[in-house]
């Protein structure tokens, strides 16, 4: 046959399987392809970065709402999540796990999907959810009963549903899956109930368990059913029975680095929070007491499951610094391939993307208090004292010294994502400026019952702001902007070839910023709080904007003095979705 003509029939054929919906090379191929966006992250390197340009410094202020839609019902509070865009339908999920898809140019519904959920499910820090993923003819979410369901893409109906963990035991999903090769990924939530934190691999298509890697060492993984290799090494840092239920949860999910074929999931806190429960010998007793792999990074093989590295940002982890946050794979201005993460602990790292390995640290937070800083190993150099008391050096053994400690436990950072700029080279880092009152009592593990063994009231550590949205130089550490906000930042930020930074406030502000000088280029009152993320994409030649707004997650529950500062703000649920008309972006 003519080779002219195989490729004609090839282009054919292809052009047909598009029509069974999103493939393998659409996902990696995200963040070039901007029509549309199938992939929490805006790409599974999650650098949130589009090469859009239509909308830029001189035109956004020219940019006005295209449409508006309402989550509906009594279940306002907590939209955390980001949008995906698919063949002319927005998906989102909502609070009380629940899926919307909504006609893109409308903004009309076009079916919704509510999870039934069980009484008694644990969600720790509300009841919301951070997004979805594509693959196939499936809408992949996880459920506050920690499940994870596939929906099809046309009618919002059940595939099928399989569950994660038991949520009796404190065991619930938030995060939006993760989608490689066919598998569906997972981590789950729950580190204030002792679970253990896990990373779970499936097949798209049926649901079945492939591979499951527990993050916290002694427990055991599986690979087809059968169990695999241990996590670490017994005992090796963690002293007696404390890692059968020593937290760790996976509960932000992950990314992926097509570059070296690794998955790479955070896990959180150690349980409990009380590190002298878990400290194996004394202080300078090497690393017995490190806890491994809470509070770290850990790179994964996505075929088997195998831990290929791991970092830890804070072993002996003490103040609630759950080690999940974003680890966002990029190329640095020499080259390197690199990776970066702001974590909780107040600290900027960059690691090596091919092995994990420490590059350096920086704080992106002032008054860290926990440490002095970072050595040239990425060891945190301990401030002692800032430890809490331990409640056996106590007369009555009940409560240990308190201590004020900076960052607050919601962190310098929490779950809210950073971006890249691939203009600029930088960092676009949403920070707060808090710290805690914090002091550990003792604690015995129960099934469903918090494990904290600590008490702790969040406090603002200045007057005129907390939040704080940094444009950090990664190479240097340096801080080149900021923007400083009343309420603690919550939300997500997007980057822009057009120049732009996107980002929204507890009190309801979509902005634009500059991105070279942070100048607030435009904003938009969304009418309740954004602790959403932001998402571009374009359409017959317009660049089209959109932003989840509903006031809620963690703040309010846990903030302490923080969160009576910010208990005037109203709660909400509502998509806002911004476009330059041609018509105006012509008329000059
Ligand atoms: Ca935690």
């Amino acid at each position: 046959m003519n080779r002219f003509i195989t490729a004609a029939v090839a282009g054919v054929m292809l052009a047909g399987a598009s029509h069974a919906g999103v493939t393998e090379e659409e996902i990696r191929n995200d963040q070039s392809v901007t029509s549309q966006i199938v992939t929490n992250g805006m790409g599974r390197h999650l650098q949130r970065f589009s090469p859009l340009d239509t909308l830029n410094k001189e035109n956004i202020h020219k940019m006005v709402p295209a449409w508006a839609f309402s989550l509906g019902g009594e279940k306002q509070r907590g939209q955390e999540t980001q949008p995906l865009i698919y063949d002319g339908v927005m998906y989102i999920t909502g609070s009380y796990s629940r899926v919307y898809a909504i006609d893109v140019n409308t903004g009309e519904e076009l079916w919704q999907y509510d999870a039934r959920l069980p009484e008694g499910i644990l969600p720790c820090c509300d009841v919301i959810n951070r997004g979805g993923a594509i693959y196939g003819d499936n809408f992949y979410f996880g459920t506050l009963d920690a499940r994870i369901v596939a929906l099809d893409l046309k009618t919002g109906d059940v595939k099928w549903r399989k569950k994660i963990a038991d949520y009796k035991a404190g065991y619930s999903y938030t995060a939006a899956p993760l989608i490689v090769d066919g598998l569906v990924v997972t981590g789950n939530s729950g580190g204030e109930f002792g679970i253990i934190g896990e990373v779970q691999a499936r097949d798209a298509e049926t649901g079945e368990l492939v591979w499951t890697r527990p993050v916290i060492e002694g427990h055991m993984g599986t690979l087809n059913g059968e169990e695999s290799t241990m996590t670490g090494t017994l005992n090796a840092t963690w002293p007696g029975d404390m890692w059968k239920t020593g937290g760790g949860a996976t509960w932000l999910g992950g990314s992926y680095d097509a570059d070296t074929n690794t998955l790479v999931f955070g896990a959180g806190n150690p349980a409990p929070w009380n590190s002298h429960l878990r400290n194996a010998g004394t202080p300078t007793e090497g690393n017995k007491g490190d806890n491994l792999y809470a509070a770290s990074r850990i790179g994964i093989d996505p075929k088997t499951g195998e831990i290929k590295w791991h970092f830890q940002t804070t072993p002996r982890e003490g103040w609630d610094y759950d080690g999940v946050n974003e680890v966002v794979a990029y190329t640095d201005r020499e080259g390197n391939k690199r990776f970066a993460t702001a974590d909780r602990n107040g600290f900027f790292y960059v690691l090596n993307r091919e092995d994990g390995a420490f590059v350096s640290a920086t704080p992106f937070v002032k008054d860290i208090s926990w440490a002095s800083g970072i050595d040239e190993t990425g060891r945190p150099i301990f401030v002692e004292e800032n430890r809490p008391g331990n409640p056996a050096d106590a007369a009555d053994g009940k409560k240990g010294d308190v201590i004020f400690a900076s960052p607050s436990f919601l962190g310098g950072k929490n779950w809210m994502p950073m971006a890249f700029s691939q203009r600029t080279g930088n960092f676009y880092v949403p920070s707060n400026e808090w710290g805690m009152d914090i002091w550990n009592e003792p604690i015995s593990y129960k099934k469903g019952a918090a494990y904290l063994g600590a008490g702790f009231t969040i406090k603002p550590n200045y007057e005129d702001h907390i939040g704080s949205l940094k444009a950090i130089d990664p190479d240097t550490g340096e801080i080149k902007w900021e923007f400083k906000n009343d309420a603690p930042l919550w939300g997500g930020v997007m980057t822009t070839a057009g120049g732009l930074v996107f980002t929204g406030t507890p009190e309801g502000k979509f902005i634009a910023f500059d991105d070279e000088t942070g100048e607030e280029l435009w904003s938009f009152q969304t009418g309740s709080g954004i602790v959403g993320q932001p998402v571009t994409w374009e359409q017959d030649g317009e660049q089209y904007v959109s932003i989840v707004s509903g006031w809620g997650g963690a703040v309010p529950l846990w903030g302490g003095e923080v969160a009576k500062k910010v208990n005037y703000l109203n709660q909400g649920g509502m998509v806002w979705t911004f476009k330059l008309p041609k018509e105006l972006a012509a008329a000059n």
